[in-house]
């Protein structure tokens, strides 16, 4: 099976009433520990990179990687997807390098942290909606301003300060074309999300509702959903870490996203916690070791734990086998004939 477009899948989640987790890597074992979580549950897989990865790992180590996931995991439909792409330049490289789907992230300018307005974000994901289907591949915006900082990309401000506006969000889609949406409701990317366990109050569930009433067709996209547990926290600091007491945000409010159109669900930093946990454990533990196996084998384990978890709660366990096999050329010939 080759990578697929994302689209494909997404549809297909939107029929079945699940999610996918969408997971973030940099290197070899957080794509293998993402495969072997997938074997185990048996789920279609989201893989995404952030430009800072693209820049850590190298666009040609990464395609390669991927290439080896899609070999040795015939049975499991793969898509490779652009976290926040800042310009359409950035897109377009993503898929010359074949990423099957991008996200073009117009809520900030090119430079990562300045707000835009909705006339730029609506220009930009258009000129990249244009390239991206020509080609076949799949297209998630953004509107409205998440919290935090991923990979140098974000505002940093308030995260209830750039909500995403319902009555733009019909607007934004139906004049770019987008096949997902991503949408700010309060959550912030990295580990310090909340200081409190979300409630209405800070975790705006109710934009998502009412987006998806008047938008039923558009896959919604959570953003920063990791949900932070307490145990991969109290780990790193039962091994010496630092980690500041924190939230994030809670399976049950991901599944009632789920319910209300949410289809791709983006998880990076309990994986990072994970990972950094076991590595941690080893060090404290056996200080004499120096064989990097030792501490990645059991981070890459930590990790498809957390990944398997993650698929079988957002309802994309068990349904590898029912995403139909679509290529870019077929994609791209039923974006012509306007049949999706
Ligand atoms: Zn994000």
């Amino acid at each position: 099976m080759a990578l697929v477009p994302m689209r494909v899948l997404l549809d297909e989640a939107a029929k079945g009433g699940y999610g996918v987790g969408a997971f973030n890597v940099n290197n070899m074992e957080q794509i293998q520990a993402i495969m072997m979580a997938a074997q185990k549950t048996q789920s279609p897989v989201i893989v995404q990179a952030s430009r800072g990865a693209r820049k850590y790992s190298n666009d040609a180590y990464l395609r390669h990687l991927m290439l080896a996931a899609v070999e040795l995991n015939p049975d499991i439909p793969i898509v490779m997807h652009l976290d926040h792409g800042n310009s359409v330049e950035t897109c377009r490289s993503a898929i010359e390098q074949g990423f099957t789907s991008v996200m073009m992230d117009g809520s900030l300018l090119e430079d990562g942290k300045t707000p835009s307005d909705l006339e730029y974000n609506v220009k930009v994901t258009s000129e990249v909606v244009k390239m991206a289907h020509d080609r076949g591949v799949t297209v998630e915006g953004e509107l409205g301003c998440l919290g935090g900082i991923e990979d140098g990309h974000g505002a940093n401000l308030d995260p209830r300060a750039h909500l995403t506006n319902p009555d733009q969000a019909v607007e934004f889609v139906e004049r770019t074309g987008v096949d997902a949406l991503a949408v700010a409701i309060g959550t912030s990317h990295g580990a310090y999300k909340f200081t409190r366990k979300p409630d209405a109050e800070i975790l705006a569930m109710d934009i998502i509702q009412e987006i998806h009433r008047r938008l039923p067709k558009c896959h919604l996209v959570m953003h920063g959903s990791s949900s932070v547990p307490k145990e991969l926290i109290d780990k790193i600091n039962q091994y010496g870490g630092d980690i500041k007491p924190t939230f994030g945000v809670p399976i049950e409010e991901i599944q009632l996203g789920i319910k209300n159109g949410v289809r791709k669900i983006n998880v990076d930093t309990d994986n990072r916690l994970a990972i950094t946990g076991a590595i941690r454990q080893v060090f404290v533990e056996t200080p004499a070791e120096f064989d990097l196996r030792k501490y990645l084998d059991p981070a890459r384990s930590a990790m498809a734990e957390v990944v398997a978890a993650r698929m079988t709660a957002f309802g994309q366990a068990g349904h590898a086998k029912d995403v139909p096999m679509v290529s870019l050329d077929e994609m791209a010939e039923r974006y012509r004939s306007g049949s999706v």
